[in-house]
């Protein structure tokens, strides 16, 4: 503060300080409303109050005078409680509804700024720290690199046509994740930002507060634990919400900050399955079929229904369904590893089998060669792609069902867990105007995800930039997508040409996976574009010998490579029970070897919030090798991928178990993990 006190009136400084914190907490919040365009009106009596606080503390001399002085220290406390009682007025009005931005005028910044200014002039230091809380959203996601001032722009203007809020604006354009705005709006609410993808909630917690009073007031009940219940809400101002938990309960319930395709992909699924048990179901299915009364008309079409929907819910990247003599094992992927999941009776398996076939527009009839197929569907009001593949086995057909959400989101490169090194090699590579770059590993390592997460790299408003994918797994903005249709002649060649003619910056080419694809990248190249694309190779180097065997020319290659980035996707350690354990020797010969010395790691105990997994989420490792003017010379004199390796690491690459050290050390993920995924 910008006054002097005596050490005497501590208690009267603690008051004041804490008048000080309120006022900025009050502030935050008002930010938050100005800036996501909630509640105008809530805004303008928001700061109607505080020109009036100002005018009458700060600035009558009386006032002033009695701030400064312990005998004032009464009046402070009453000024306090008024202050508080205030502030429950706004939230509550607040709460009533959002009012779209465009019914915002100029006046709350105005008054913002008059209070600023207003403040400073009175107390310099608290107006400085005003001022720097009160960054408003734009400029503070714009600091964390999260936004560029050119694209803030174009969504204040797409808000003026639709009147939709900001937050809204900006995900929907594709500028920002939503989990990235909900985590801003979270730093400035003081709530703590919750993942709901990667928590487990209670059936407790679901069953004790309905559905349809859950969703009418904007919340998600999360856990009960020592009798309090936690909520999600998306709205750091819903206080609604917390008075509805509270009235519920009769408790003050534990608050945390969820984002909207968070609320949006879990809400309706675990209400569903809160009610419906899989395995509840499933006995009621063979109770019904062993009693040979079963309508197979009915129940093999809900079936299938209730298996892809518990794997949508389980997170599953792709559900295996696996004949075997007796039965019919249901498998699911999860974070890349194959879990258990059901087991069905013999009799359901051809029937079972059909109906997919029917729904991916597959031939029933044709059981002995294998079938490619795909259909798309909306479980929980989300669209989802279903690639379908059948082979088949001694004992009957194997089906596996990738599932692909078609409404992603661009996350940004620095959120995909990437070292910062990593990151900042990349950030450089995006500056380039022609050239390949190339994002590989095995299948489901997260190259998808990396390479449109490059994208967010380009300026879009700027570039040209155009997309070749089979299928299209992301939906764009700002971004010229195709996708190609073999079937029907519109090839990636053919694609390609018609591109060309689009005048393009960028092409993301979805794949290089044979020789028409390669020859695509070679020319985009050559032809003065940045390339960028995908390819199934274990590292960095051995992604080198694959392009020359889909006859890429050496001499092409070492001149139109830029990098390759090689990357694997690992489970992180659950953050509820993670625990630090002692490693053993050989242990510690790992690290050892790769020339670090580390004693103790840490694992997941396993709890109720990551499903005794002891894993919640996952991140990446990468290593980016970086075509040097020795690494090109050894391309084209064909050496070894041992040499081009020796020399990539004197370029910097740090090889990919390495890195995956370096992440166990920082305590991400396990050991085993490591040892699973690269090892
Ligand atoms: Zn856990």
């Amino acid at each position: 503060m910008g006054i002097q006190w005596s050490d005497s009136y501590s208690v009267g400084i603690e008051a004041i300080d804490n008048q000080h914190k309120e006022l900025l907490a009050r502030f935050d919040r008002l930010i938050v409303y100005c800036e996501a365009g909630r509640g105008a009106e809530d805004i303008r009596q928001a700061l109607a109050f505080l020109e009036e606080y100002v005018n009458t503390h700060f600035n009558d001399e009386e006032a002033l005078m009695k701030l400064h002085r312990f005998s004032g220290y009464q009046e402070q406390r009453a000024q306090h409680a008024y202050c508080k009682e205030w502030i429950k007025t706004l939230r509550a009005e607040v709460a009533v509804g959002e009012i779209p931005a465009r019914h915002l005028t100029e006046t709350p910044k105005q008054l913002l700024n008059w209070f600023l200014k207003h403040i400073s002039t009175v107390d310099v230091e608290l107006g400085t720290m005003l001022r720097n809380s009160a960054a408003p959203l734009g400029d503070l996601l714009i600091a964390k690199g999260l936004l560029t001032l050119k694209q803030l722009n174009v969504a204040l203007n797409q808000q003026r046509v639709t009147g939709a809020i900001l937050g809204e604006t900006l995900i929907s354009l594709g500028f920002l994740t939503a989990q990235e705005f909900a985590k801003t709006i979270a730093g400035q609410s003081g709530l703590e930002y919750l993942d709901l993808r990667t928590f487990s909630l209670s059936d407790q917690a679901l069953r004790l507060i309905p559905k349809e009073t859950a969703q009418k007031n904007g919340y998600i009940p999360l856990e009960i634990r020592d009798g309090v219940l936690s909520i999600g809400i998306m709205n750091p101002s819903n206080v609604v919400a917390v008075d509805n938990a509270f009235h519920l309960t009769g408790a003050q319930p534990k608050v945390f900050l969820v984002d909207y395709d968070g609320y949006g992909d879990i809400f309706e699924r675990a209400y569903f399955f809160a009610k419906n048990s899989v395995q509840q179901r499933l006995e009621e299915f063979s109770d019904k079929l062993n009693s040979g009364k079963a309508d197979l008309g009915v129940i093999i079409p809900e079936l299938t229904e209730l298996l892809i929907m518990d794997g949508i819910l389980k997170m599953a990247s792709d559900i295996h369904m696996t004949p075997s003599p007796e039965v019919l094992h249901v498998f699911y992927r999860i974070d890349g590893v194959l879990t258990y999941g059901h087991c069905l009776p013999k009799l359901v398996q051809p029937l079972l089998v059909s109906r997919i076939k029917i729904m991916a527009q597959l031939d029933i009839t044709e059981q002995r060669l294998p079938q490619d197929g795909a259909f798309t569907q909306q479980y929980f009001k989300k669209k989802y792609d279903l690639r379908v593949s059948t082979v088949p086995t001694i004992y009957g057909e194997n089906i596996v069902i990738r599932v692909l959400s078609t409404q992603g989101a661009l996350r940004h490169i620095s959120t995909l867990g990437l070292n910062e090194a990593v990151v900042e090699t990349m950030r450089q590579l995006f500056n380039k105007s022609h050239g390949i770059i190339l994002i590989t590993g095995p299948t489901g390592s997260g190259k998808t995800t990396t390479l449109y997460s490059c994208l967010r790299e380009l300026d879009l408003l700027e570039k040209n930039v155009i997309t070749i994918e089979d299928p299209v797994e992301y939906h764009l903005n700002f971004v010229r997508q195709t996708e190609v249709n073999e079937k029907s002649g519109y090839t990636f060649a053919s694609s390609a040409r018609t591109f060309m003619r689009q005048d393009p910056d960028v092409m993301l080419l979805g794949e290089i996976r044979d020789k028409e694809t390669a020859q695509i990248a070679i020319r985009g190249s050559i032809t003065g574009h940045l390339l960028l694309s995908t390819l199934h190779a274990t590292d960095a180097v051995a992604s080198i010998p694959r392009l020359l065997d889909l006859g890429m020319d050496k001499l092409l290659l070492s001149s139109t490579l830029l990098a390759i980035l090689a990357q694997r996707l690992v489970r992180r350690i659950c953050f509820y029970c993670k625990e630090e354990y002692e490693l053993t020797d050989k242990e510690r010969a790992i690290f050892s070897n790769a020339g670090m010395d580390v004693k103790r790691a840490y694992r997941g105990a396993g709890c109720s919030r990551c499903g005794n997994s002891g894993f919640a989420g996952r991140t990446s490792i990468a290593e980016v090798m970086i075509m040097s003017v020795e690494i090109r010379e050894l391309i084209y004199s064909g050496a070894s991928t041992e040499a081009i390796f020796q020399a990539a690491q004197r370029g910097g690459l740090v090889p990919l178990f390495t890195e995956g050290l370096n992440q166990v050390a920082a305590g991400y993920t396990t050991l085993q993990e490591i040892q699973r995924v690269v090892g």
